[in-house]
């Protein structure tokens, strides 16, 4: 199983565009988009530690929660049916009939899908529902919502050893802030990691990422205005942006996490926020299983399905 998870490749790339050269910056994203084609990006990072200590500890079965469309469930649904584990996944709200491309990838990596209506789902992490699971489906092994919790940050952490070089800025998408918190621990005040929310009212992420840091570092800040409405909500620009950024650099952006954090990038670089011959390293944190969803929902205008989308889905 070691060898399985130890099997990384996702190279700090250099991108190549006339506003870096005027600007004077280096950029470079760092493609853990390419980890695995189903257990993506940073996912693959928060589940690692899990998952060897999933195994150590002798858990057959691992079981979390999520949304419908979460990256999270996804990829526990793969790395599980891959490393022979029994998966439960515990899904936000009621079942929709037929299943989203996302649920219906993890019924076919064997997850065992088990609704829980919006009320419940808020006291998922109390005592009695926790009680209520282990009587319902036995011994488990249970993996936070968004997989965030201190292996995740081990794993997370990782990340900063693929880099040959220590850049002035870092840059990620902000879920739970589990990632955020692992590069903050492992660039261990270098540089400076700079997170873009996701979610509309952002704010109390960084409580919660002082705390996942035991609140010892200064050099990362969090920006809460480049939401687009909030979680997994998009506008026109944001596909005009993705779309002009898969036309400059051939790399697709998801539309929940990396787009967002990418377009706040060339915010503050249009807005000379960066020093001359400052380096940047954007963190593309994976997630391109989000489109399906955005495809099978109709949300997609029809020339960037097909100018960007269509090569992959
Ligand atoms: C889950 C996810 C994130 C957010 O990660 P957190 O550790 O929860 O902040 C970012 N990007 C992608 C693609 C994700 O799937």
């Amino acid at each position: 199983m070691l060898n399985l998870l130890q099997q990384v490749k996702a190279p700090l790339q250099q991108l190549n565009a006339p506003l870096f050269d005027q600007k004077i910056v280096n950029v470079f994203i760092k493609r853990e988009d390419l980890i695995h084609p189903n257990i993506s990006g940073n996912k693959w990072r928060k589940l690692k530690y899990n998952l060897i200590e999933a195994k150590s500890k002798g858990y057959k079965t691992l079981l979390s929660f999520g949304g419908a469309y979460s990256n999270h469930i996804h990829a526990l649904a793969h790395a599980g049916n891959l490393l022979g584990f029994k998966t439960i996944g515990c899904i936000r709200g009621e079942e929709n009939k037929p299943l989203n491309p996302t649920l219906s990838s993890a019924i076919d990596c064997n997850m065992e899908l088990h609704y829980i209506d919006r009320v419940n789902y808020r006291e998922k992490t109390s005592e009695r529902m926790i009680k209520e699971l282990h009587q319902l489906f036995g011994d488990f092994y249970l993996v936070p919502e968004g997989g965030t919790n201190e292996f995740a940050i081990k794993g997370c952490k990782e990340i900063i050893d693929d880099f040959d070089f220590i850049p002035d800025y870092t840059f990620t998408g902000v879920g739970t802030g589990g990632t955020m918190s692992g590069l903050i621990s492992g660039l261990n005040d270098r540089g400076q990691i700079i997170g873009v929310s996701s979610l509309k009212g952002g704010a109390f992420l960084k409580d919660d990422i002082k705390n996942l840091t035991g609140n010892q570092y200064n050099n990362w800040d969090i920006l809460t205005n480049y939401h687009f409405g909030g979680y997994a909500k998009t506008k026109p620009e944001l596909f005009e942006f993705i779309k002009t950024f898969y036309k400059q650099h051939h790399i697709l952006l998801d539309p929940v996490y990396s787009s967002k954090m990418v377009f706040a990038f060339y915010e503050l670089l249009t807005q000379n926020y960066f020093k001359p011959s400052s380096s940047i390293v954007l963190v593309h944190t994976g997630g391109l299983q989000g489109w399906k969803g955005m495809i099978e929902q109709n949300r997609i205008p029809h020339d960037f399905r097909d100018e960007v989308l269509s090569k992959y889905f």
